[in-house]
């Protein structure tokens, strides 16, 4: 499959035109300010982008169980071409916050949390990083203990997206609740409902990128939440949050690729306006010759996410091809914006153009969801190492 249907087509178009009107005139100074747009969530809730994978009983758009991931990531592409911030507020909003309750949650669970977050008036949260555990997520120190009908939590969560805004409603946490007989710890997962006594949200971090999405340290300090919170069966949290992390990976490289994508189309704007030795620098084939790579790098990188999609929505083991993706998109995305910025000189290095805040938040896409290294070691052991 390299081409999306007429459909998809059409729903780029409207994500798209939302992007530029909603988007593209504001950015700048929510990027400068680190303010995170909370009133665009609904309004992105209500263009159906939250509920695009989950069931019309929870309040989203997919019918007789099949969700459409592919327009997800074309969303999160089309937001991404014009922001990254709010492409990763939708992909860390529907892979991370809702994705964990919907494929794991029970009736009660879903009923009670996925309505909210599909129509954009919530948000939840992914704690798996922890400040002494990233990619080594099995060394989680975080625990939580059965106290008659309750879960006690103790301990911190690090760089955590969505989990701080003032319309978050949860964080699904992985904890050590016990040790498996082979003397490893068992690990489960929790919800953890924003405004429990001893969850404590620390203030955003200063970032390099994604100003203008919502990152906290978390902090558990005897945190209790009624037994019913843990999410699946208790003991399967880590293959929980490997098998989200995997669809994520995708969703992270369609992100990718509208960095990549943005590059492009802000340097063929720029190249044709800009007048340097009497014509526009377009006219020279060097500038012509690094657009045009940026131009083969988002179109390789676009099919290597859609190939990932049309196979984890076939049920094949995609797990290589979601590592493909995500490195190849994200190895496209730092490349591009090093040469959009370079096609747009000193202009390029003012935060307030769009290519200076690609190059700022492409750095990211190298290490969430997993670091470029952790995506060698997926394809390595896909291919037999
Ligand atoms: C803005 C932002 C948002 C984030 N959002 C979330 C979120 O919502 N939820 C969440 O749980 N996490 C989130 N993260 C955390 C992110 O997933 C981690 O930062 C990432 O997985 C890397 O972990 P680490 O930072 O601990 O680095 P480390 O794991 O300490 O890695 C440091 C370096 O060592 C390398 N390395 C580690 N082990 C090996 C090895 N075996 N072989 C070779 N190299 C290795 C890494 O590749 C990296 O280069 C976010 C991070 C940021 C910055």
């Amino acid at each position: 499959m390299f081409e999306l249907s007429q459909e998809h087509e059409d729903f780029r178009k409207v994500v798209r035109d939302f992007a530029e009107k909603e988007v593209a005139p504001n950015i700048a100074k929510w990027d400068a300010e680190s303010h995170f747009p909370t009133d665009l969530v609904p309004k992105m809730g209500e263009l159906g982008l939250f509920g695009l994978v989950v069931p019309e009983e929870f309040g989203g758009s997919a019918r007789e169980g099949q969700g459409d991931f592919t327009s997800l990531c074309v969303a999160i592409e089309e937001l991404g071409r014009v922001d990254q911030s709010i492409g990763i507020t939708l992909s860390a909003g529907v892979g991370l916050g809702i994705n964990p309750i919907l494929t794991y949650g029970d009736d009660e669970q879903k009923l009670r949390f996925l309505p909210d977050l599909v129509a954009g008036r919530a948000l939840a949260g992914f704690g798996l990083t922890e400040p002494e555990a990233g990619s080594d997520a099995a060394a989680t120190k975080t625990r939580a203990a059965r106290d008659g009908h309750e879960w006690v939590i103790n301990g911190a969560k690090a760089f955590i997206t969505n989990s701080g805004t003032d319309i978050t409603l949860l964080v699904t946490v992985m904890a050590a609740t016990g040790t498996n007989p082979d003397g490893s710890k068992e690990l489960s997962t929790i919800i953890v409902p924003t405004g429990t006594p001893g969850f404590t949200v620390a203030p955003g971090y200063s970032k390099v990128g994604w100003c203008a999405s919502d990152t906290h340290e978390l902090s558990f300090d005897d945190v209790r939440v009624p037994a019913g919170n843990l999410l699946g069966p208790r003991g399967r949290g880590f293959a929980q949050f490997l098998r989200i992390l995997d669809e994520g990976r995708i969703a992270i490289a369609a992100l990718a690729v509208g960095l990549a994508q943005g590059c492009v189309d802000e340097s063929v704007r720029y190249a044709n306006e800009r007048q340097a030795f009497g014509r526009p620098i377009g006219n020279y084939q060097a500038v012509q010759f690094m657009i045009a790579d940026m131009e083969l790098r988002a179109h390789t990188a676009r099919l290597g996410y859609y190939d990932a999609a049309s196979r984890m929505l076939a049920g094949e083991d995609f797990k290589r091809y979601a590592a493909i993706a995500k490195l190849n998109a994200s190895n496209a995305a730092m490349e591009n914006s090093r040469y959009a910025t370079q096609v747009h000189g000193g202009y390029g290095f003012m935060n307030e153009s769009a290519v200076g805040r690609f190059y700022r938040d492409a750095k990211i896409l190298e290490v969430g969801e997993g670091t470029s290294e952790v995506q060698r070691m997926l394809i390595a052991r896909g291919v037999g190492l």
